[in-house]
């Protein structure tokens, strides 16, 4: 008896890892992006009374009507996009709503190419799915990429490019001039666009989350994914979401009813109700308390010469570990660990080579006074 031939393709992923180390410690996690900030109370109560009401059974195979009217809603009001429910498919998560998305879109042996400093699940997506991960690099600080970077990793095998903003681990927030590059490239190639938007609510700094898919030519070839594990705080809930044309929501739906026949049924239901009920100023209350998030860490690390990347989204901050003794990324990580008890992860999860060595990268999304604490235990730091 032996594992499948697949059992190559996965293995448990760096963060977990770090997670385990962490526990182990008793240390304090900044390395999982599960934030532990309160999940609103409209939609635990929503969630809680779907349970009473007895919503316990199977969904439809793309979810509930009322929360894919609601997501239609909401992609309007803050993305501007004019979706109509049946081009929404609801997922197991956006992780599930990915996976589903690559079982239907690509072929074995195709290519997709993808930012570096990558999201490791997405890698993982791609080549659990069989296709093949070719690699634009962004260059530590800034992240920037030009058209003739995507013209260098592109095959005649190429089928899709994975953009995700604002972006895990760097967080970038695409501009408008480079989302516009990547539709240029995208048309001229016919290729397919998928776009990890879950982070869409946590942009800083005035800048603005643009949504690829309303660029002009870009509606038919990108699939949207998001969901609400960040928004809410209820990573664990699994509810995530594609937005697609419907050619391709359908197929996308049949394997999401494979795969995990519906999303949570009684879960569906308090997100739709906080997708209905939490207004604009839920999304800038959220974004301003992440700022603060942000720059508390980012304080920290820089005074202890850990110098950080200041993210401009979602909630980690890439952070130049160089300083700390080690040959690897990992054995810098651990030494962080055993010196401070703060967990990270080690930059070599993001990069395919040796590019993430001196890098590591620390969660936020953590309560205040948690982080305050990790915050405290990085100053003591000697270097
Ligand atoms: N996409 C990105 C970029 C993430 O960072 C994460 C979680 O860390 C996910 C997706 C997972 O989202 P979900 O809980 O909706 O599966």
């Amino acid at each position: 008896m032996a594992l499948s031939k697949r059992h190559e393709w996965v293995q448990q992923s760096e963060i977990r890892n770090m997670s385990i180390e962490c526990d182990l410690m008793g240390g304090i996690n900044l390395s999982q992006g599960v934030c532990d900030t309160e999940v609103p109370l409209i939609v635990r109560r929503a969630a809680q009374e779907a349970i009473n009401d007895g919503i316990n059974s199977y969904t439809r195979y793309d979810g509930i009507d009322e929360l894919r009217e609601a997501i239609a809603k909401k992609q309007k009001l803050y993305s501007g996009m004019s979706v109509s429910p049946e081009e929404i498919v609801v997922s197991a998560g956006s992780t599930g709503a990915f996976y589903c998305a690559c079982l239907s879109l690509l072929n074995p042996g195709d290519e997709v190419i993808l930012f570096e400093p990558y999201y490791g699940y997405h890698i993982s997506t791609l080549i659990a799915t069989q296709a093949v991960p070719a690699y634009v690099r962004m260059t530590f600080p800034d992240w920037r990429f030009t058209y003739e970077d995507l013209e260098r990793a592109r095959t005649p095998r190429t089928r899709a490019i994975m953009v995700n903003t604002p972006a895990n681990p760097s967080g970038k927030v695409f501009s408008r001039a480079e989302l516009e590059t990547i539709a240029q490239f995208a048309i001229r190639n016919d290729l397919f666009v998928f776009t990890d938007e879950i982070y869409e609510h946590f942009v800083y700094d005035g800048l603005e989350h643009i949504a690829p898919a309303t660029l002009p030519g870009m509606r038919e070839r990108t699939i949207t994914i998001s969901g609400l594990s960040k928004t809410f705080s209820i990573t664990g809930w699994r509810v995530g979401y594609s937005i697609c044309d419907a050619r391709w929501a359908q197929t996308i739906g049949y394997f999401n009813d494979l795969v995990y026949v519906c999303a949570p049924a009684p879960l569906q239901m308090g997100v739709a109700k906080g997708l209905i009920d939490l207004g604009p100023d839920y999304y800038h209350r959220l974004s301003i308390e992440y700022l603060g998030k942000r720059d508390m860490i980012c304080g920290a690390l820089g005074e202890v010469g850990l110098t950080p990347c200041v993210p401009h989204g979602a909630y980690y901050v890439l952070a130049d570990i160089s300083r700390l003794p080690g040959e690897t990324s990992k054995e810098r990580a651990m030494q962080l660990l055993h010196r401070t008890g703060v967990a990270c992860v080690p930059g070599e999860a993001f990069y395919h080579d040796d590019a993430g060595e001196n890098l590591a990268r620390f969660c936020f999304a953590k309560e205040n006074s948690v982080l305050a604490e990790a915050c405290d235990r990085l100053r003591n730091l000697r270097l």
